[in-house]
């Protein structure tokens, strides 16, 4: 490259960087982890104005007619910095955004897609979990992220699953199904028949602990359903993409079941739950992210869910 065509390279480069900032737009970065199928590595933390809310797992799947949007972020602003990202693989229409569950780092994007109107996806028992934690969802974002939450708000679902269902989205076929209550009672998976690839939504956390808003039992019930899909990739709702198969389900698997055996019987040893939560499952610290967080939490909720069987 001589001088004069550098510097028409780099006069190029400016203009195309400086419309880019001109537009403000955000590009989330995704992954091809299969063909058509992009996911977004949120970071391992709590929802800070630092991250944006940026703390799930979320991506698109593109078939031959129409884009799948599967989860949309914390907030309007990732919602949107998703679309750019679609935008920049595809110019086909959104006409899906599925939910995995209601958790406010799946949902809160949804509103980016509203002029799009797509259909919106999501178990036949999200709409109701939503409204019921519709107002702590919002105040908790707004206290978290400030500004950053700008223009969030709950849309709920249009099209509902409950059992399997699929979508159609050109030459590829999505089979949605909701489950047993497990990390929350809304959850639901989606998988691509054309790559085998799944997406498990909040049943499967990688590294970072799986935080139990469900049911304990119901979610290694879930599991031991899950572990027969066999897929060829995973896309965990949390920690690292395509992560080991079956290795990275045996983790959270013996997590969740060490949790349950021991809860019982601690409950049969007559203790408080407060006893419980001072003494079970310490020894899992150093294998989990956010463990401090999260696991006396889960104690507390698989205490309350056993105490019953007794
Ligand atoms: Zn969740």
């Amino acid at each position: 490259m001589n001088v004069a065509s550098a510097w028409h390279f780099v006069a190029f480069l400016i203009l195309f960087a400086s419309a880019t900032i001109a537009r403000g737009e955000t590009v989330l970065s995704v992954t091809r982890i299969a063909p058509g199928n992009y996911a977004h590595r949120g970071h391992d933390d709590v929802a800070t104005r630092e991250n944006g809310g940026d703390i799930a797992n979320v991506g698109f799947i593109v078939g031959a007619r129409c884009v799948a949007v599967i989860d949309t972020g914390g907030t309007l602003a990732e919602g949107r910095a998703l679309r750019a990202a679609i935008r920049a693989v595809t110019p086909l229409p959104v006409c899906y955004v599925i939910n995995t569950h209601m958790h406010p780092d799946h949902i809160f994007g949804n509103a980016a897609f509203k002029a799009d109107h797509p259909q919106f996806v999501g178990s036949a028992k999200l709409a109701q979990a939503e409204a019921s934690r519709a107002d702590n969802y919002m105040r908790a974002l707004n206290r978290e992220l400030g500004s950053a939450a700008a223009g969030s708000e709950i849309v709920a679902p249009t099209r509902t699953i409950d059992g399997t269902g699929t979508l159609d989205i050109g030459g590829r076929t999505l089979t949605l199904r909701t489950w047993k209550t497990a990390h929350t009672n809304n959850d639901l998976t989606v998988y691509d028949e054309k790559t085998g690839t799944l997406w498990t939504g909040d049943l499967l956390f990688v590294r970072c602990i799986p935080v139990i808003d469900g049911s304990v039992l119901g979610w290694l019930d879930d599991i031991a359903h899950i572990r027969q899909m066999n897929p060829r990739h995973v896309v965990p709702g949390h920690g690292p993409l395509d992560p080991p198969w079956p290795q990275s389900l045996d983790a959270e698997a013996r997590y969740l079941a060490d949790l349950a055996r021991d809860v019982r019987a601690a409950i049969k040893r007559g203790e408080t739950i407060r006893q419980a939560v001072d003494s079970i499952g310490l020894d899992e610290k150093d294998k989990w992210l956010l463990f401090d967080l999260y696991h006396r939490r889960n104690v507390t909720a698989a205490y309350a869910e056993l105490e019953w069987e007794q």
